[in-house]
């Protein structure tokens, strides 16, 4: 991927071509977004940038064999780190990132700006969560310390570091501390609090920006058709129980939720719950007055400064843990039906 090819984020841009430039590389950086504003394209097209053999204009070239390794995602020197779990789609027994490293890929070209629910399905463990295991800490110590294949930086691009444990970053500190020569780590996160502070403290930070209206259009274009489809779906139920929320129509928000919990499957149910937590974060960000980082699209706007107007100071962060709650419960199949008439009746009496 080229900088040219990055949605938005320009300034992001143009502070790693200065650092690039420079040559004053930062040898562990954080970057640091909101789901799918776009820190995986940008840390493509930087070690993109890095490795290409004849840049120019401020971009890499496309064409040298490095840019043709990088934009297949098969470049020998740059690896690529994701929460994982066991799954029907490998027989590994401690999978790392490697057993699943087709999904990934397939994942990552097909659209960069894919959400963590959409990495999850794409490895199939959807029912689960995902960590990054000690495993993978020994897997990339050992990618590491070879010599590089060719003559460029190896990069390691960390999805989700926050999904790391202890024991995993106690492994990778000494090489996130002194890596080998050359070497490049881009941690990507979206929740930079729950980063462990022993590897945050180590990284140069970058903040990469909320996209602005035309760019969350542009980004929701390269959805596959089936994640439009569903998000219109999860739109619309979510609009329609929280209408009838704040118009004080108990009977027909318990409708809503019944619809919630006859989708198709758990994992459906759960990303009702994911999906409708975020929509909850637009409402709360917008009585912050927090608009220009809320993402929220043009035809929505009307929607949600209503419900921010109509909602109470605390209603956002109970609805918040109240589902996260449900979202737990179900992996532990409690009837459903029971679970979103609960959650109903909370958002009514908390709204
Ligand atoms: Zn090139």
């Amino acid at each position: 991927m080229r900088f040219a090819d990055v949605i938005g984020n320009k300034t992001a841009a143009d502070a790693l071509l200065t650092m690039a430039d420079s040559g004053r590389v930062a040898h562990a950086m954080l970057f640091y977004e909101n789901e799918g504003c776009g820190a995986l394209p940008l840390a493509l097209a930087y070690i993109q940038y890095l490795n290409c053999s004849n840049p120019h204009d401020g971009d890499s070239c496309g064409e040298c064999p490095s840019c043709r390794q990088m934009a297949k995602l098969v470049h020998p020197d740059v690896h690529f780190v994701f929460p994982v779990n066991k799954g029907p789609k490998t027989s590994d027994d401690k999978p790392t990132s490697e057993s699943y490293i087709k999904y990934w890929r397939e994942l990552v070209l097909a659209n960069p700006y894919f959400k963590e629910a959409d990495l999850q399905k794409a490895i199939g463990i959807e029912s689960k969560s995902g960590l990054i295991a000690v495993a993978e800490a020994r897997h990339i110590i050992s990618r590491l310390s070879l010599t590089a294949v060719a003559d460029g930086y190896k990069a390691v691009i960390f999805y989700l570091p926050e999904k790391m444990n202890q024991e995993t970053a106690n492994r990778l500190l000494k090489m996130v501390e002194e890596p080998p020569e050359k070497t490049v780590f881009i941690f990507i996160t979206h929740a930079p609090e729950k980063v462990l502070q022993t590897i945050f403290s180590r990284c140069q930070s970058l903040r990469v920006l909320p996209l602005s209206k035309d760019e969350i259009a542009a980004v929701r274009a390269m959805a596959p058709k089936e994640d439009r489809e569903e998000y219109d779906r999860f739109m619309e139920l979510f609009s329609d129980l929280m209408n009838s929320i704040v118009s004080r129509d108990l009977y027909a928000a318990l409708e809503c939720g019944e619809q919630v919990a006859s989708l198709e499957s758990r994992e459906k149910q759960k990303g009702f719950c994911t999906f409708a937590g975020e929509c909850i974060r637009k409402i709360f960000m917008l009585q912050q007055k927090l608009q220009q980082i809320a993402d929220i699209p043009e035809e929505e706007e009307a929607f949600y400064s209503a419900m921010a107007d109509k909602c109470g100071k605390k209603f956002c962060s109970k609805t918040i843990t109240n589902i996260e709650k449900v979202s737990y419960m179900i992996d532990r199949n409690v009837n459903s039906k029971i679970l979103f008439c609960d959650l109903v009746n909370r958002m009514f009496l908390s709204v």
